[in-house]
């Protein structure tokens, strides 16, 4: 095959809200589109749900008419510029009334929003393909269904008996990113020794399994450094002003701790062939594509 006719090194994330893609990838997706890989966005709903914690004047506006505008601005930020809307309602946390509004994400049917999903691979033709774990993260129901609408578009993108537009296309790889507990841990530490707010708030916690989120270390497949892109991050963070506020964690980690909280993301392959060397530390690792060829990485 030659080099023209295989479809571009694609890295697809899938998040649920406006702001995920940040929080979640935004090192990864800054990376990417450095590194010569197409970086692809797809948002499930339009962050409809979110308070305006900033206490932003929205001028007679809805909430996600700005949150459409701050997505815009973060993605422009990360070095985005595909980027899709799966076309639901954001859900509210759990046991909201949002949960039940005929449009939410959360009451979408599983097949049809599979199928949408499904769609927009089959068009973009990622290699490799991102989203939350099945717990979603912390339990909100997008995040939770955002999984499983990944999980089946990347079957249903294969599947030449599958009723969806376009070509089959098989994802060679698909991540879950998380956070491993240990890394949690040292950063929560490192905050409390600093003499600042942890997130995890002021007490020493016994060991990684007292971290509230996250997962065990062992769990973690692949662990991809993005300490050069953070001021990247940071920024798409910023670009979430009415979600996150000047005086939030994100954006006050001091300069030498950004390396315990930001200097890696990390993820679980749960499909596909892990690469040779593990962890991995590519989400590309093994997977043969232009960007590698011409700049000679692995
Ligand atoms: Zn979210």
């Amino acid at each position: 095959m030659t080099v023209g006719e295989s479809p571009p090194a694609t890295l697809l994330c899938v998040h649920p809200h406006p702001d995920d893609e940040a929080i979640s990838c935004g090192g990864v997706l800054a990376r990417a589109a450095a590194t010569g890989i197409r970086p692809v966005v797809v948002t499930c709903t339009g962050g409809e749900e979110g308070e305006n914690l900033a206490g932003i004047d929205l001028g007679g506006r809805h909430l996600a008419d700005l949150r459409r505008e701050e997505l815009a601005d973060a993605l422009h930020a990360l070095g985005v510029e595909h980027h899709h809307w799966l076309g639901y309602r954001d859900s509210g946390m759990v046991d909201t009334p949002g949960n039940e509004h005929p449009d939410s994400f959360h009451a979408a049917d599983l097949e049809e929003a599979a199928i949408r999903l499904a769609t927009i691979i089959r068009a973009e033709r990622p290699q490799v393909v991102v989203s939350d774990d099945e717990h979603g993260g912390y339990g909100h129901p997008d995040h939770i269904k955002a999984n499983r609408v990944t999980v089946r578009a990347v079957e249903l993108a294969a599947d030449p008996q599958a009723e969806v537009p376009g070509e089959p296309w098989q994802v060679a790889k698909r991540y879950v990113h998380t956070l491993g507990r240990g890394r949690l841990l040292e950063g929560h530490r490192a905050m409390l020794e600093a003499g600042l707010p942890s997130p995890f708030g002021e007490d020493d916690l016994d060991g990684p399994e007292a971290v509230p989120f996250g997962v065990d270390d062992a769990l973690v497949t692949t662990e991809v450094e993005v300490g050069p892109w953070f001021d990247q991050k940071q920024a798409a963070l910023r670009a979430h002003r009415s979600q996150i506020g000047e005086d939030s964690f994100f954006l006050n980690v001091p300069d030498d701790l950004t390396e315990s909280f930001f200097g890696v993301e990390q993820f679980v392959l749960e499909e596909g062939t892990l690469g040779p060397e593990q962890p991995e530390q590519d989400l590309f690792a093994g997977i043969v594509h232009e960007a590698a060829a011409s700049e000679g990485r692995a």
